[in-house]
């Protein structure tokens, strides 16, 4: 088994363009017309791929031959009942070498968006496909299947990213990301942002000029995000894995709390909104996925062969309230607090994942027979002592995992007595690279290095000062690299032997046509936890 994928260029249908495929049935599979617009292109929004297991993926689109139409009765311009699309699947760009065809349903109830799923397929290899539906076609995108259970892989190149406000930038870093061709994509949390930046400074504007609140405010959040040519090329030709952060609904949310405090059945009621869109326009499985109200699931497992097992976590739907959360004194949203200010954030009851959610992944890690374990999730999981303005008192985030120190604690302790082989931590949320060490106790140096982590900066949201944060690095000798100015993504190549990681900067994201450089390179060698310049 070599490496997954091959580079090629993907040849693009144009729409309209049906190839192989005669005029598809005018009759969808409950008996109403098959076509549910008038004009436009109903494969505007792109397509994508995601999940990949060893017999076959999930393949998504949405019909939307208006993209943004802000009218919630017609969502993207459909009218009508639900549509039968068509897929094909082959071996090769061009969709000469046809192996599956299929057909999916775009269903009204999820705005017109359809979650093919499909199996039966070799292990282990790149597919080619396209939608047909109503006479158009959609471009052709590339999907992947992972090696076999316990397959010997020698290659697994997979990128991850996060925050991609595009009000503080264009989406270069998407483009390089995808020029590079890995094999895999991991988001990482806020590919949206809900609200609307009132700064002068913003480089382009949201189209509604309000916080999504509503389902349709964040359908046409996620549509005006995916007709963005960089975005939507990625998910074309890579294959993803999803989770999300809390701008994919509110900012500095946890559970059914709002840091602005709107009303439990309100917040819950926004959260139904964001979650239905997010699943509304992501590559996830329905039998996982498909919300069930103000609740859905998107943590899970994926296994790449015997070389590397990807465990993509939820920090937000199951975290319990944020240390000292309330209204004023208290807070509402991130702020920093000392073990003096805020004792309740050392309780050992507090957790990040939730107790179930924490359960599955002690019991994937330890059942885990995968060279290299990583954990994809949303925010910095490393200790990072700060100082409040005016106090020379150690404090912390109560946002990322510095708010849950008991959680992380749990969980370093379970890697630590299950020997957990290679585990690898990625995140995002706090717009700079973070390279740590992970550690049962950050405050002694002493203390064995026990996992690594790498923080993706920003695809284009704007960083934290770099200044106030670079101040805290010599309390943080844990912390081997930190750059909060620069934007761009993580490159990583995993091989038996070792998992080179690169941090590959684009500098400002206002420049559309920001070239690619690497900030930094470093590998992890098999057995020895902690990052090592390369
Ligand atoms: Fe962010
Ligand atoms: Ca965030």
């Amino acid at each position: 088994m070599k490496r997954l994928s091959r580079r090629s260029v993907l040849h693009m249908a144009g729409a309209g363009a049906l190839g192989a495929f005669a005029a598809p049935a005018l009759v969808g599979c409950t008996g109403g017309p098959a076509r549910h617009w008038s004009k436009g292109d109903p494969f505007s929004l792109g397509v994508a791929a995601g999940d990949p297991a060893s017999d076959g993926f999930i393949l998504w689109t949405r019909l939307a031959p208006e993209p943004q139409s802000l009218d919630p009765a017609t969502p993207g311009g459909m009218t009508g009942g639900p549509v039968t699309v068509e897929y094909e699947i082959a071996t090769d760009p061009a969709l000469r070498d046809i192996v599956r065809r299929g057909t999916a349903v775009a269903e009204p109830d999820y705005a017109y968006s359809v979650h093919a799923e499909v199996n039966g397929l070799a292990p282990g290899r790149p597919y080619w496909y396209r939608f047909t539906s109503g006479g158009a076609a959609s471009r052709t995108g590339r999907a992947m299947t992972a090696p076999a259970a316990g397959a010997a892989l020698d290659r697994l190149r997979f990128a991850f990213v996060s925050c991609a406000n595009y009000e503080h930038g264009y989406f270069a870093a998407y483009r390089h990301l995808t020029d590079e061709q890995p094999d895999l994509v991991l988001f990482l949390g806020d590919y949206i942002y809900e609200y609307v930046d009132m700064r002068p400074a913003v480089v382009r504007r949201h189209s509604e000029g309000i916080d999504c609140v509503t389902l349709s405010s964040y359908r046409n959040r996620y549509a005006q995000y995916r007709l963005d040519p960089d975005l939507q090329r990625l998910h074309a030709e890579i294959p993803c894995l999803m989770t999300w952060d809390d701008h994919e609904v509110q900012n500095d949310y946890a559970a059914d709390l709002s840091p602005s405090f709107m009303p439990r059945e309100l917040f819950l009621a926004r959260r139904a909104a964001a979650y239905r869109a997010f699943y509304e326009h992501m590559p996830v499985r329905p039998g996982r996925s498909r919300p069930n109200g103000p609740d859905m699931r998107v943590y899970d497992r994926f296994a790449f062969g015997d070389l590397v097992e990807i465990s993509i976590l939820d920090g937000r739907e199951y975290r319990s309230a944020e240390a000292c959360y309330g209204p004023p004194p208290r807070h509402g949203g991130f702020h920093l607090e000392t073990n003096q200010s805020c004792p309740e954030r050392l309780d050992p009851s507090r957790t990040m994942l939730g107790m179930e959610q924490e359960a599955w992944l002690f019991d994937g890690l330890s059942r885990s027979h995968a060279r290299w374990n990583v954990i994809g999730q949303d925010v910095l999981m490393a200790q990072f002592r700060q100082k409040r303005p005016g106090d020379t008192l150690p404090a912390f985030s109560t946002d990322d995992w510095n708010g849950y120190p008991a959680s992380r604690d749990r969980l370093l302790r379970h890697i630590t007595a299950n020997r957990v082989r290679n585990v690898v931590v990625a995140g995002g949320d706090i717009h700079s690279f973070f390279v740590n060490d992970l550690k049962e106790n950050f405050d002694d140096e002493r203390s064995p290095v026990i996992a690594t982590e790498f923080v993706g900066t920003s695809i284009a949201s704007w960083g934290p000062p770099y200044d106030r944060l670079a101040a805290a690095l010599p309390d943080n000798p844990h912390v081997h690299f930190f750059d909060s100015r620069q934007r761009g993504y993580v490159m990583v190549d995993a091989t038996p032997a070792r998992m080179s990681v690169r941090l590959q900067s684009v500098g400002d994201a206002a420049n559309p046509n920001a070239p690619l450089a690497t900030l930094r390179s470093y590998v992890v060698e098999d057995g020895r936890p902690g990052a090592l310049p390369a």
